[in-house]
């Protein structure tokens, strides 16, 4: 098998790369992941204001700036080599269920900023698209077939949401079908980890509960509230194989305008990732279900073959590994909040647009 490409071995340490959305989780982990690889000329962006950045990376210079602007999607990738977008206005089920309008209009970050890499003469551009990019009706039943990349079409997007990241992947296929810019698109199934939201709404299932579990042994309220009846399942890709994941397919030329899954195949129930928690925590907790809260589709998992086949590759941190390391960072945070102590991650306003 041919060695595979990543920024490393395509472009110098000193071009510029462009990461949008960087205040948040995956591309902050990203800034983090190009730096300690030792690219010197990093270019973080994102609409939060800086102290509100779950992570930022010393070296790489840090924007706060409205990417639905163009003018400053102009500004932000001038000289760029590559351009990668991972800013969206998004959060877990119970943010994207009820504000779908927000959701669509990320729409606008892409539009502008691919253009803009376009007109700068960037040579790759990444988009971070979702798994609720596919068809709904395939996902009814928790005993799900893992989806696989062709599942997309007939299109049934998750409302909203799902619609925009279609569209989005639509605009880069077209960018290189049409102008030969080299995209890439990967179809990330819910990643988790530090340095992410862990509280405040946009939080998804990995860090609610396990901060549900951390509140309840302070407490020593040894309940726990969980959304729906705890038989949906899902799969969960640690945040290190998904920013190992986005560099190689973002390198790989064989995957150009190419929509791909990144994501884990291990697919598990929210009630076994309750279990998995209360280990970690130590601890066990009388369960109760909240059946009128989002729950999201029944089961959603990811159809690995075609990554295995092109990249001889698939995310593969065990999911109780990552569980333990993220426990114990939102442990923390929880801990430092407490302690009067500034935590960004977890900080939201997106109940204040209403
Ligand atoms: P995140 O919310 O932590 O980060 C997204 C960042 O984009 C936020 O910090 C937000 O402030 C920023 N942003 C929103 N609108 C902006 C604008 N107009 N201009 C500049 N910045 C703006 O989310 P994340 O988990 O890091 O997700 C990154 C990308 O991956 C998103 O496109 C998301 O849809 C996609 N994705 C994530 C997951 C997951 O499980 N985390 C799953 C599927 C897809």
């Amino acid at each position: 098998m041919v060695e595979n490409q990543t920024a490393a071995t395509t472009i110098d340490k000193d071009d510029l790369i462009v990461l949008a959305g960087a205040g948040g989780f995956i591309a902050g982990s990203l800034a983090r992941y190009f730096h300690d690889q030792g690219f010197t000329n990093i270019r973080a962006i994102d609409k939060k204001p800086l102290p509100e950045w779950y992570q930022r990376v010393p070296g790489v210079e840090c924007l706060s700036m409205d990417l639905s602007d163009e003018d400053n999607c102009k500004r932000v990738v001038e000289g760029a080599k590559e351009v990668y977008n991972l800013a969206a206005d998004m959060g877990g089920m119970g943010f994207i269920e009820r504000f779908r309008v927000e959701c669509l209009r990320s729409i606008l970050i892409n539009t502008h900023l691919i253009e803009s890499a376009y007109n700068a003469g960037a040579e790759r551009y990444f988009f971070s698209s979702s798994a609720c990019a596919y068809n709904t009706t395939l996902q009814e039943d928790p005993n799900v077939r893992a989806l696989k990349e062709s599942d997309a079409y007939p299109a049934m997007a998750e409302r909203g949401y799902g619609w925009e990241k279609l569209l989005s992947e639509m605009f880069c296929e077209e960018y290189w079908a049409e102008r030969q810019m080299k995209t890439a698109i990967a179809r990330f199934h819910n990643v988790y980890g530090p340095n992410g939201t862990w509280d405040g709404g946009r939080e998804k299932a990995p860090a609610a509960l396990s901060r549900k579990v951390i509140e309840a042994k302070d407490a020593g309220d040894l309940n726990i509230t969980i959304w729906g009846d705890g038989s949906q399942t899902r799969s969960f890709m640690y945040i290190d194989d998904c920013v190992k994941g986005i560099d190689m397919i973002t390198h790989c030329d064989d995957l150009v305008a190419t929509p791909i899954n990144l994501g884990s195949s291990y697919l598990v129930s929210i009630n076994d990732l309750v279990s998995m928690i209360e280990d970690i925590a130590g601890i066990k907790l009388e369960r109760h279900y909240d059946l009128a809260a989002p729950r999201g589709v029944a089961g959603r998992n990811s159809d690995n073959t075609f990554i295995k086949e092109v990249l001889g590759w698939e995310p593969d941190v065990p999911l109780s590994e990552g569980m333990a390391r993220t426990y114990s960072w939102i442990a923390q945070q929880y801990e430092d909040r407490r302690a009067g102590k500034p935590t960004p991650a977890g900080k939201t306003d997106f109940t204040a647009a209403h």
